[in-house]
């Protein structure tokens, strides 16, 4: 027979196959029918779990129940492991193990949900890849910038041109042959959170006309723009919304009877109609952003 270690060791993670080496060392694996074509067993961790390991013409077909879905599990490597051995087939040494298995993903599922459950203060950079590791099937797709181009520095003062200017270049992204509305979602919420980190932070230093002008054009492009061009189904949405409800209450907080509200009001009740929620102000939004977080 060939070794079956040998095939699983190049598609599995080191730190996966060493805890089926752990099950065969503590006697987990329990073989209920073994030739040289096939293996069933049941390897018991927390849980008891089938596997079934079998040769067909272009290689092995495994399957195990337990939840894990990232590729070979280590229930799979446990039993391919006492397979091998049956058959009197060595283990792969220690180093063979470290050189030949595959790296793990830079990312891990508890750090998306951390992004999901802090969102205002989420690393960007996972929300930028994680489609690439945890979606079904990772297409290829166009990489964007990390942000827009904008100007940086906190104490120039904003102006309503230059944050069109940026918004028009995330638009032109949306073009690019490559870009895909699913796989590159992460990617615009990202760019669109960090330029409007950029914007709060130049806050202080712009006049209160300019900012609530442009605050209001930025949720209008949000509803118009942004959510065309995105797939949100990952909910990555919440990345830019939060950071306008910021703004939005610390304006309101800074100018709470600026004349210029009325208008930037009327902005966001136009576009609640539009959205399907008449009623959304400006106050709304703050409130469910004092909700949200
Ligand atoms: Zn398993």
């Amino acid at each position: 027979m060939k070794s079956v270690t040998q095939f699983y060791l190049d598609k599995t993670e080191e730190a996966v196959w060493h805890r089926g080496e752990d099950y065969v060392n503590k006697g987990r694996v329990r073989v209920e029918y073994y030739d040289d074509r096939k293996i069933k067993a049941v390897v018991s961790g927390k849980e008891a779990y089938k596997v079934t390991i079998r040769w067909v013409t272009n290689g092995l077909r495994k399957s195990c129940t337990c939840p894990y879905k990232r590729g070979i599990c280590k229930h799979v490597v446990a039993t391919a492991l006492v397979w091998d051995e049956l058959f009197g087939i060595a283990r792969p040494s220690k180093d063979m193990v470290r050189f030949r298995t595959i790296q793990p993903p830079p990312i891990s599922p508890r750090q998306i949900t951390a992004c999901y459950n802090d969102p205002l203060n989420a690393d960007l950079d996972v929300i930028r890849i994680a489609v690439d590791y945890y979606a079904l099937s990772p297409k290829a797709h166009a990489r964007l910038p990390r942000c827009p181009r904008i100007e940086t520095h906190e104490k120039v003062p904003l102006t309503f041109e230059e944050v069109k200017k940026a918004l028009n270049e995330m638009e032109k992204w949306s073009r690019r042959r490559e870009y895909h509305s699913y796989f590159c979602a992460g990617e615009m919420a990202a760019a669109f959170s960090e330029m409007l980190e950029i914007m709060e932070k130049r806050l202080p230093s712009s006049p209160s006309e300019v900012m609530i002008k442009v605050m209001a054009h930025c949720v209008d492009w949000f509803y118009r723009e942004f959510e065309q061009r995105i797939d949100g189904s990952d909910g990555v949405w919440i990345f830019p919304v939060t950071r306008i409800g910021k703004i939005v209450a610390r304006l309101l907080d800074i100018y709470p009877s600026h004349p210029a509200w009325q208008e930037f009001n009327q902005i966001v009740e136009k576009v609640g109609d539009w959205w399907g929620e008449p009623g959304l102000n400006a106050e709304e939004i703050a409130r469910w952003r004092d909700q949200c977080l």
